[in-house]
């Protein structure tokens, strides 16, 4: 099978404690390539278009607050199953509920603070992947 691609995002609580590159590792170690890396702090306008669809959710206003508190490490990974493999590594959204060694398992502080996101399915992990790179920066 052809590798695919998923957008990943190390989030504010993780970057604030300095976990870029334990992550990369977990990444890198399951197997993914990291082919596109920036960090950069989202506007609130690219925070609420990207979690849009949580909108009329309860926790919208503080996703969007936590989102924004910090620099974020966006990124593209590849490998085979990118978005079901990252999704996998990942862990549950909430830390108490994901499976051991999981990212979120051994870094998120809480559900809200729970350190990476990744693309839950192919289709919006391509719309994911082009709000955030243009092709040229995506080096496979
Ligand atoms: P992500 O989209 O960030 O990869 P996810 O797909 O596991 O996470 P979603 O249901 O899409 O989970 O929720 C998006 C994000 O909103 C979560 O990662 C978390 O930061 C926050 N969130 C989700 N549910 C809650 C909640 N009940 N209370 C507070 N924050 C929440
Ligand atoms: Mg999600």
């Amino acid at each position: 099978m052809a590798p695919s691609r998923t957008l990943s995002i190390i989030k504010p609580d993780a970057t604030r404690r300095n976990l870029t590159g334990a992550i990369n590792a977990v990444l890198e170690e399951s197997g993914l390539r990291i082919v596109a890396q920036k960090r950069l702090r989202l506007t609130r306008e690219q925070a609420e278009v990207f979690y849009a669809v949580h909108r009329a959710r309860p926790f919208f206003k503080d996703l969007v607050a936590f989102m924004t508190s910090g620099p974020v490490v966006v990124q593209v990974l590849e490998g085979e199953d990118a978005v079901e493999r990252n999704r996998a590594i990942m862990g549950a959204t909430d830390p108490a509920k994901a499976a051991p060694e999981t990212i979120r398992a051994r870094f998120a502080e809480s559900i809200e603070a729970n350190s990476v996101h990744g693309s839950d399915s192919p289709e919006n992990a391509a719309s994911e992947i082009s709000f955030f790179f243009t092709p040229a920066e995506i080096v496979g």
